[in-house]
């Protein structure tokens, strides 16, 4: 069926309308071509939205719990019966691989469904009395929320937000990345559809500098939620520092993969290839730094390289496509920068390094996956996230050397290991400061699993049970049983 971008209107307080703020485009960069023009957010838009939202939220949070749940299983509902609708407007905008978008919308779905079972099962705690009193410890909603999400898996990324923020009895406005405006808005029009009270949910695409920014210092924002890169992260942390408001941040990463000598070569081979390679190495959790142990080191590189050469890169509609586009023409300059600093830095090329020769992929932003060896934990290409297809190989002797070089490194989020000893599998799970660890697989992926990274990757979790909480202030309450007054008074006084 002939799918059409919605018109040129974004999403504030529950009304469709044309943004005041500055246009944005979304490419298709798997074509070189244009998907829509957008009039974005403006700073307008933002005071617009937060008074909706400040009108809307208290009748949300006065609602039952159950009563919520029953909204946020109708959008799970929605997105699930708009999957092929929403996987084709984020292959348009990311140009990512049509496989991928609808495992990404229906994660969203998942993500809907969990956060509204999570809300009808989550219990208030009566906590153990020291006095004639009885202690109760309760949850609150913040207020308004404020999702700043970036481009590389739109869909997932805001569910992830929206789900728990509205749930826990909020009011969302969400911010998408400039790159991939439209996906965000399909969420708005599912949720609008399922009923959920105008107001509640804004999805204002627009400049982060512009309205990412006014969101995060706006005073009547209570939380910010953001994922993105480090150094926004950093800036944002800043912010939220002066107005002495809670900031979650889910940033970058360049995750170590450990190979130990005793692996399962045909497995670890395979993990290897999705975590690094699927979303065009566009994913935060990209298993971009490769450990081998030096006794395999060169007989499993060169079963890898072969491997990586009989990868399917192509368009991202294409089924068989393994391999999509990069995100914009923008990005792959940047990828290929950093390939040409791993050659000045010493590194070889083992394969990939260019662009595909297939003439139907040259306007497109592909880059074939490359692997770089001869480089150590300190050059640059090793260090930083390059956020492409492109991964770095060296050898290790040893355990207490492999955990040395991956925990070297200023990021946090996510570490592979590969070996047949369970044992030692745990003992270096434990050691590797990571906030996910995957062992003998790689990516995978579980909303009740809590999920985030530590050091330059980031601070706090998403996922889980205890998701939720991360949008609500927990009050305790003491009640008095005893009838008495305080003795320190001596009052009533006895005449
Ligand atoms: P980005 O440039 O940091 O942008 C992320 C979001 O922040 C976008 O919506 C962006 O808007 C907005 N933004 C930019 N400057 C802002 C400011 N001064 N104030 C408020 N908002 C601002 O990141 P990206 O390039 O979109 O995404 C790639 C990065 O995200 C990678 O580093 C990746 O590792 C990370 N990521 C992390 C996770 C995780 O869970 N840890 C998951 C996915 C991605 P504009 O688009 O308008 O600039």
């Amino acid at each position: 069926m002939e799918q059409k971008f919605r018109e040129d209107k974004i999403f504030v307080g529950g009304e469709w309308q044309k943004g005041r703020g500055d246009s944005l485009t979304s490419s298709f960069a798997a074509e070189g071509s244009v998907n829509a023009t957008l009039s974005g957010a403006s700073t307008e838009d933002v005071e617009q939205a937060i008074g909706r939202a400040q009108d809307a939220q208290p009748a949300w949070a006065a609602l039952k719990p159950h009563e919520r749940a029953t909204v946020l299983y109708r959008i799970s509902q929605g997105i699930s019966e708009n999957v092929e609708r929403i996987a084709w407007v984020q292959t348009r905008d990311t140009s990512k691989a049509l496989s991928e978008t609808r495992a990404l919308a229906n994660s969203a779905a998942a993500t809907f469904r969990y956060f509204a079972a999570v809300l009808e099962t989550s219990d208030e705690l009566m906590t153990v009395p020291r006095g004639d009193y009885s202690t109760l410890s309760v949850h609150e909603p913040l207020g308004i929320v404020a999702a700043i999400t970036p481009w590389n898996s739109p869909i997932a990324s805001d569910a992830q937000k929206v789900a728990p923020a509205l749930a826990a009895g909020n009011s969302v406005i969400l911010k998408p990345a400039s790159w991939s405006p439209l996906v965000g808005l399909e969420l708005a029009q599912i949720a609008h559809d399922a009923g959920l009270p105008a107001g509640l949910l804004s999805v204002l695409p627009g400049s982060g500098r512009e309205v990412g920014n006014r969101l995060v210092e706006h005073s009547a924002i209570s939380k910010v939620s953001f994922t993105g890169g480090t150094s926004t992260g950093r800036k944002l942390a800043h912010l939220a520092a002066d107005k002495l408001m809670p900031i979650s941040l889910e940033l970058g990463g360049k995750s170590p993969t450990i190979v130990f000598d005793d692996c399962d070569v045909d497995l670890a081979i395979a993990g290897i290839l999705f975590g690094i390679f699927s979303s065009s190495g566009q994913s935060c959790i990209a298993g971009s730094r490769l450990f081998v142990q030096r006794k395999i080191y060169d007989e499993f590189v060169a079963r890898l390289v072969k491997a990586t050469n009989k990868l399917v890169v192509g368009h991202p509609f294409d089924p068989t496509t393994q391999v999509s586009s990069l995100v914009h023409l923008d990005h792959r300059d940047c990828v290929e920068a950093y390939v040409e600093l791993a050659k000045q830095e010493g590194g070889t090329i083992l394969t990939g390094g260019t662009r595909p020769s297939d003439p139907s992929l040259q306007n497109g932003a592909f880059y074939l996956p490359t692997i770089i060896a001869g480089l150590d934990n300190s050059a640059r290409t090793v260090r930083e996230e390059i956020f492409g297809p492109v991964l770095v190989v060296m050898p290790f002797e040893n355990e207490d050397e492999v955990i040395a070089l991956g925990n070297d490194n200023e990021y946090g989020l996510a570490c592979g290991i590969w070996s047949r000893d369970a044992v030692r599998c745990r003992r270096v799970a434990r050691a590797i400061t990571a906030g996910t660890v995957w062992v003998n697989t790689y990516k995978q992926f579980s909303i009740s699993t809590p999920f985030g990274g530590d050091g330059a990757s980031g601070i706090g979790r998403e996922k889980g049970r205890e998701g939720l909480r991360a949008y609500q202030r927990q009050k305790s309450i003491y009640e008095d049983l005893s009838g008495q007054p305080h003795p320190w008074a001596r009052w009533p006084a006895e005449s």
